[in-house]
C-alpha cells in the first residue's frame, strides 16, 4: 500500500539540522501520521506521497517547507513576574504557553533587568531540515481518524 491522502503512515525518522546535529528521532518507535492532513511539515509530506512500505529516503526540506521563516515580530518582552515563582528564566529555556490557536512553545531569548524577552517562533522556524525516513507501515485510516484529522 502506498502513502496517500487518508492513509495512516508509520515511519522511523531521524531529523537533523544543516550541521548534521540530531534534533529528534523516532528511536525504534515509529511515528504514525495521517497523510494529506498537514500533520507533518509540508515538504516531508510531499516527498512521501506515493511511498511504499520499506521505502527509505533522505529528504531535505527548506525552512519554507518546514516550520517557515523566523518572524522577528514574534519576539516580545514580559516582566519576570509572569514566570512562576519557582522558575528562574534562563536563555534557551523553553516554556509551554497557551497561544491563540492552542498550546505553543516560547523560547527565552534574553534575560535582562526587569524583563524577559520571549520568542514565539517555532523552535525549528527558519531552519533547513533533513529527515532520514523509512516507511514501516501504511494502512487505511478509520472513519474516526479521518473525522479527527489525525492518526490514533
Ligand atoms: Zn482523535
Amino acid at each position: 500500500m502506498k502513502a496517500a491522502n487518508g492513509r495512516v503512515v508509520s515511519m522511523e525518522y531521524t531529523l537533523t539540522d544543516g550541521s548534521g546535529q540530531v534534533l529528534d528521532a523516532s528511536n525504534g518507535e515509529p511515528m504514525a501520521y495521517l497523510h494529506g492532513f498537514g500533520n507533518i511539515v509540508p515538504g516531508l509530506e510531499k516527498a512521501l506521497d506515493g511511498a511504499e512500505v520499506g521505502h527509505k529516503a533522505r529528504v531535505h526540506v527548506s525552512a519554507d517547507e518546514a516550520y517557515g521563516p523566523k518572524n522577528p515580530e514574534a519576539e516580545f518582552e514580559v516582566t519576570p513576574d509572569k514566570f512562576p515563582e519557582d522558575m528562574t528564566p534562563q536563555v534557551g529555556m523553553q516554556v509551554a504557553a497557551e497561544g491563540p490557536n492552542g498550546p505553543i512553545v516560547l523560547t527565552v531569548k534574553e534575560v535582562k533587568d526587569g524583563g524577559v524577552v520571549l520568542d514565539a517562533n517555532h523552535p525549528l522556524a527558519g531552519m533547513d531540515l533533513t529527515f532520514d525516513v523509512e516507511i514501516i507501515d501504511v494502512r487505511d485510516a478509520t472513519e474516526e481518524e479521518l473525522a479527527h484529522g489525525h492518526a490514533h
